[in-house]
């Protein structure tokens, strides 16, 4: 919606700052956190589009997925595949929608890199 695309653009001129994604990873601020480790942490998604809706997000505080470098690269593939380890703990069978957003157009909001895991319902497509 317009105000999504607004908030988005927004947001894109404090990319580089610290976000509130910061905040979750070092406790200052609550999140419904539902796994960890050394590299990333997963947490529900405090306004979720579907029945369930969580984020992977990097310790690393990398702004968007446009930002990456080589060295990112394992990074990369452990977050989708602790998304679809959750995904599996979360019960998904059924299926569910990976999407990253990325920049004005993309309607990125929060400028620390995360991976949505939307599902519990029929997804369907183009977005918007
Ligand atoms: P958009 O806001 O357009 O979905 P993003 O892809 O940047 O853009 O997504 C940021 C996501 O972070 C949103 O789904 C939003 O609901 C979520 N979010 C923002 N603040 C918090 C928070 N404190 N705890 C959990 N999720 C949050």
């Amino acid at each position: 919606c317009t105000d999504e695309v607004s908030k988005a653009k927004a947001a894109s001129k404090s990319a580089g700052q610290p976000t509130i994604f910061s905040k979750i990873l070092d406790k200052s601020i609550p999140a419904d956190i539902i796994y960890e480790d050394s590299q990333c942490i997963a947490f529900r998604d405090v306004t979720p589009q579907a029945p369930v809706h969580f984020l992977v997000i990097p310790r690393k505080p990398i702004p968007g997925i446009s930002d990456v470098t080589q060295e990112d690269e394992e990074l990369l593939g452990h977050l989708l595949f602790v998304a679809s380890q959750v995904a599996k703990d979360e019960k998904l069978e059924k299926g569910y929608r990976v999407v990253i957003n990325n920049g004005p157009d993309g309607s990125q909001s929060v400028y620390h890199l995360h991976v949505h895991v939307m599902g519990g319902r029929q997804m369907t497509w183009p977005p918007g």
